[in-house]
């Protein structure tokens, strides 16, 4: 059975199956503490056995926000408080960096910083402004090893980059160092890539792009010190450049924040022979202007 949406838009309910990618992260040590996910690795033959299965499991874990843990009617939900702290980015906004526009003046496509600033990438997407209930489920993604969010995140990144998917070929993350993936266990953009790339049936390349450097924190650097911390720090893999020739390329990640890294993510990807780059991320920050 597949996962059903509810009507506010952004709550989903946890898939039934064994998905590989799960077995594939359980293999390689990740921990996934939703109860959903560990009754998943179970091989249940009936539809009804399932349906029972998780009825069972709802009483026992009864779900709960995925951002605040409030007790909410369904699993991989959001309360109504948290929804209402999530700042959805809707049009107007910038056609290239995705920004939304304080006011409507009409006619405007383009957003002054866009313009005095071109992005490398054709256009970027992403769901809402990093901050509130937003900000806290891009932190407990990335830092509290709650891997299984990546279903609901990437849901609704489906919607937000639906014009973006359309035109899309190949759907890459945004790859983390080995060493920084060593530490963390799984990169929180691989997770969202792999739920985008299955429920809009596009390839994903996992391999195409890697980190080759280590970069360090770029919060309060410079716009120049930004460039200079992440010059060289992408590069596509030989053995990718046949795989990325003449592909409209869609970047993931689950944040961001000066574009600086997208930047260099899409400068790599064209000099590797992609065609065309856009980014879609679940937030990004929205510096109001
Ligand atoms: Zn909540």
């Amino acid at each position: 059975m597949e996962t059903t949406e509810n009507g506010a838009g952004g709550a989903v309910g946890a898939g039934s199956g064994p998905p590989s990618r799960w077995r594939a992260l359980l293999a390689r040590g990740a921990r996934i503490s939703l109860p959903a996910l560990r009754w998943s690795r179970m091989r249940l033959p009936e539809a009804d056995l399932a349906q029972t299965a998780r009825a069972g499991l709802g009483l026992i874990y009864p779900p709960s926000c995925i951002a605040c843990g409030a007790a909410v009617d369904r699993p991989q939900a959001l309360c109504a408080d948290c929804w209402t702290t999530i700042r959805f980015i809707e049009r107007p906004y910038c056609e290239r960096l995705g920004t939304p526009f304080a006011l409507d003046i009409g006619g405007t496509l383009h957003s002054p910083a866009a313009i005095a600033d071109p992005p490398v990438f054709q256009r970027a997407r992403a769901v809402a402004a990093y901050d509130g209930a937003a900000r806290s489920l891009v932190h407990k993604l990335k830092y509290n090893d709650r891997i299984e969010l990546s279903e609901a995140l990437g849901r609704m990144m489906l919607r937000a980059g639906s014009e973006l998917l359309a035109d899309a070929d190949l759907v890459v993350p945004v790859p983390l160092h080995r060493w920084r993936l060593w530490r963390r266990r799984f990169n929180q953009a691989a997770a969202l890539a792999q739920v985008i790339a299955r429920h809009a049936q596009i390839p994903c390349d996992m391999q195409a792009l890697r980190r080759v450097k280590i970069t360090r924190s770029q919060v309060g650097l410079t716009r120049s010190q930004r460039r200079d911390n992440l010059s060289g720090a992408f590069r596509v893999a030989e053995s990718a450049r046949l795989r990325l020739a003449q592909k409209r390329v869609l970047v993931i990640d689950d944040v961001v924040t000066t574009g600086s890294t997208a930047n260099a993510v899409a400068r790599a990807l064209l000099r590797g022979g992609a065609q065309t780059v856009d980014v879609l991320s679940f937030a990004c920050v929205v510096t109001e202007s």
